[in-house]
């Protein structure tokens, strides 16, 4: 019988070239000598600091460079593309001693919440192959899923980690905007996303995270950024959720599916029953947020598509004048990212502008004051990370309000610039993963991992992700 999941390094390269849920894009040379096993990918993180990581190996999504290896973001104006740099993020993890075993799927330039926008095909969810993974980083969640890498890097513009963390039942983390170089991620929107972890546990993600953090002199938003120190924060308390001060909001439920719900409300009540002071509260403009997410992403979008002129990238000039050479370009985008260049060049003219795009980024700032009020002598606050389970393939991808109704509850961090994660809960069994969102204050990444991890210890679900029997 096979194991669920990989437990050496040669064992995580063939699983990732047989592919099973087309989580990989791309696979890469596996390295002669591969060192150590990494059985005890529980532990592996416990001790110091990220060199913890060393000999473990991981995925990354698609749209972060690795010199030497194609990167298409999922998209076929990028195919055979082969970037000539390295992105910091996986550079970082590979100066940690980490293994790059391979790119993985997304939607398409990470636009999308479940991996079906890709130009190469959905990526399938471990847990149920009849249902979405999440997106879009929907590869990087199902190689962790399906025990393939126990870490993998994503991105999260909003919500790209932690909803497919939470639909396959792993971990995701989005850290505090600026705390991790953007340099060699493609941007989908400067101002929301940057590179972000999805781990087997919350001790491998708060490894990788503290690899990753610190200031990157290609990325000014990274200036005077804290190193990590995530897994330390977390050696001091391990597990134990005594004493912390977290706020439940209520309008985090609002319209969330009635089991997904409950189930939250008992992971939340575990967590008082093991010391926690909770507390209710609420944040006015949730339902604002999303409206306003897609603005600004829209508007960020189109500007930073225009460098996909038809010349750039690998393309060459074809003799065909700059206009003809862009249309025919963009002949090669799907339908969900040249809608959203579309919209985005709508929004941002002089006509339309004050009333979509200024006013959209007045809600950013409401909500940013609100959900930092919110946090005001707490530690967190929690809620569901997704509105429901992992859906069925193909149910949600002709109805893009449907699709974009996904991300109501992750949003809010990314316009708010804080830290926020999801952590998978106890669910009756044989049902679909659900995750908890925990999300804190502005650089204060540790605190949220140490939550995280005291949800983890309280709900004790570790064991259980991975290919459902
Ligand atoms: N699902 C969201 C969107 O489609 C977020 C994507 C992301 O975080 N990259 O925009």
């Amino acid at each position: 019988l096979k194991a669920r999941f990989a437990t050496t390094v040669e064992e995580s390269f063939s699983r990732a070239r047989e592919n099973p849920h087309r989580a990989f894009l791309s696979v890469a040379t596996s390295p002669k000598n591969p060192g150590r096993e990494f059985a005890d990918w529980g532990l592996l993180a416990q001790e110091r600091g990220s060199s913890q990581l060393s000999g473990v190996p991981f995925s990354a999504k698609d749209n972060l460079a690795f010199r030497g290896l194609p990167m298409t973001c999922a998209s076929r104006h990028l195919e055979g593309y082969l970037p000539p740099y390295t992105s910091t993020a996986v550079r970082r993890m590979v100066e940690a001693g980490a293994i790059l075993v391979g790119k993985t799927n997304l939607d398409e330039f990470a636009c999308g919440s479940s991996g079906e926008t890709s130009a190469f095909g959905a990526t399938a969810n471990p847990r149920d192959p009849t249902r979405v993974p999440g997106g879009s980083s929907s590869g990087a969640a199902a190689s962790v899923a399906e025990g393939t890498v126990p870490v993998a890097l994503g991105s999260d513009t909003g919500g790209s980690v932690r909803c497919p963390a939470s639909f396959c039942g792993v971990v995701g983390f989005k850290p505090t905007y600026g705390r991790v170089s953007r340099y060699g991620l493609a941007d989908m929107a400067m101002s929301l996303e940057g590179p972000a972890p999805i781990a087997a546990t919350v001790r491998l993600c708060a490894a990788a995270f503290d690899a990753l953090a610190g200031p990157d002199p290609l990325d000014a938003t990274t200036a005077g950024a804290e190193t990590g120190r995530a897994l330390r924060a977390i050696r001091e308390f391990d597990g134990d959720a005594a004493g912390l001060r977290i706020g439940v909001v209520r309008s985090f439920f609002d319209g969330v599916e009635p089991t997904t719900a409950q189930a939250v409300r008992a992971a939340v009540d575990r967590l008082r029953a093991g010391g926690a002071r909770i507390d209710e509260i609420n944040i006015e403009n949730v339902a604002a947020a999303l409206p306003a997410y897609y603005v600004l992403c829209y508007a960020e979008f189109s500007s930073a598509m225009q460098k996909f002129d038809g010349f750039r990238y690998g393309r060459g000039a074809s003799g065909a004048s700059a206009g003809e050479s862009t249309a025919n370009a963009r002949t090669l985008f799907g339908a969900e990212v040249k809608r959203r260049i579309l919209l985005g060049t709508f929004v941002t003219t002089s006509e339309h502008a004050p009333r979509w795009y200024a006013r959209a980024r007045a809600i950013r700032e409401a909500l940013a004051r609100e959900v930092e009020n919110a946090l005001e002598g707490r530690d967190a606050i929690v809620g569901p990370t997704m509105p429901f389970r992992a859906f069925s393939l193909g149910s949600r991808i002709r109805d893009p309000l449907a699709m974009y109704a996904s991300d109501v509850l992750t949003v809010v961090a990314n316009l708010a610039r804080v830290p926020a994660g999801s952590v998978p809960i106890r669910v009756p069994a044989g049902t679909l993963p659900v995750g908890l969102q925990v999300i804190g204050a502005r650089g204060g990444d540790e605190n949220v991992l140490r939550v995280m991890r005291a949800v983890e210890a309280t709900e004790g679900v570790v064991a259980e992700w991975g290919p459902a029997a």
